[in-house]
């Protein structure tokens, strides 16, 4: 063709598949008819998507349907060619490409549809980044700071697996509200917030999984430690807090 096109594309966007698109709605090719056109691409992962039965994002619905409407009256071909061995077409494509992404784009991004997992990929990192920072900030929850330091999504998936009964124990034990006397007595249910086992201190869910002398043997079978430092309570996996939960008696209700 000759035609050299340079397109700023911003930050978020698929320029193998984009250039396929700018291809196929390039004016000079749809004036043509009856003619041989072969599109070179050395983007293997964007032939294939363009060839998928079911195209996976916008863009490359857009693209498929250019390739339709320019293979109406012309029949289009998509050659795959061999990236940086020395073709002049695509070197000059790489040095244009190399021009387009140090350029700036001006207007609002993403330029043209992204993909889903683009999105996923972008998403899912700041959603972490800022529940942590919530969960930091945040002056309450106290206790539920010393079972959870951060947003932990393993232990996430394992909760949901959990029976009712478990899940309520579970919840109790991270949170502090569970039927143990310190919080009884906010709810002012009991007199008493002592710890029944050892009498030395109130009665909460970091006292009886790591500190209770009265339940040391207990701890140290299921945590291989008589004692645990407050630091090291978010490390517990939540089947070893269930199961000291069960053995230590404490959470039956008739
Ligand atoms: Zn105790």
């Amino acid at each position: 063709m000759g035609e050299e096109l340079v397109l700023p594309l911003g930050s978020h966007t698929s320029g193998r598949i984009c250039a396929l698109l700018t291809c196929s709605e390039l004016e000079s090719l749809l004036l043509k008819n009856n003619c041989s056109i072969a599109i070179c691409s050395d983007s293997l992962t964007a032939i294939k998507a363009v060839l998928a039965h079911k195209p996976t994002t916008g863009l490359v619905a857009d693209t498929v349907t250019a390739l339709k409407t320019l293979a109406t009256l012309n029949s289009v071909r998509l050659i795959w060619v061999p990236g940086h061995c020395g073709i002049a077409g695509n070197e000059k494509l790489n040095t244009l490409a190399k021009q387009a992404s140090t350029s700036c784009f001006i207007g609002p991004e993403p330029s043209i549809g992204i993909s889903v997992f683009t999105i996923r990929s972008s998403i899912s990192p700041w959603a972490f980044r800022e529940q942590n920072r919530l969960w930091h900030e945040s002056s309450g929850c106290r206790q539920a700071e010393y079972s959870l330091h951060r947003p932990d999504y393993s232990q996430a998936r394992f909760a949901p697996n959990l029976a009712r009964k478990d899940l309520r124990i579970l919840v109790g034990l991270l949170t502090g509200h569970v039927d143990l006397n310190r919080h009884l007595c906010i709810m002012g249910i009991r007199q008493d917030a002592g710890c029944p086992l050892c009498q030395e201190e109130d009665d909460t869910t970091v006292h009886l999984i790591a500190q209770c002398s009265a339940s040391m043997l207990l701890r140290k079978d299921n945590h291989e430690g008589f004692t645990l430092s407050l630091d090291t309570l978010s490390d517990i996996h939540w089947l070893l807090l269930l199961r000291f939960a069960n053995v230590s008696k404490r959470f039956h209700r008739p």
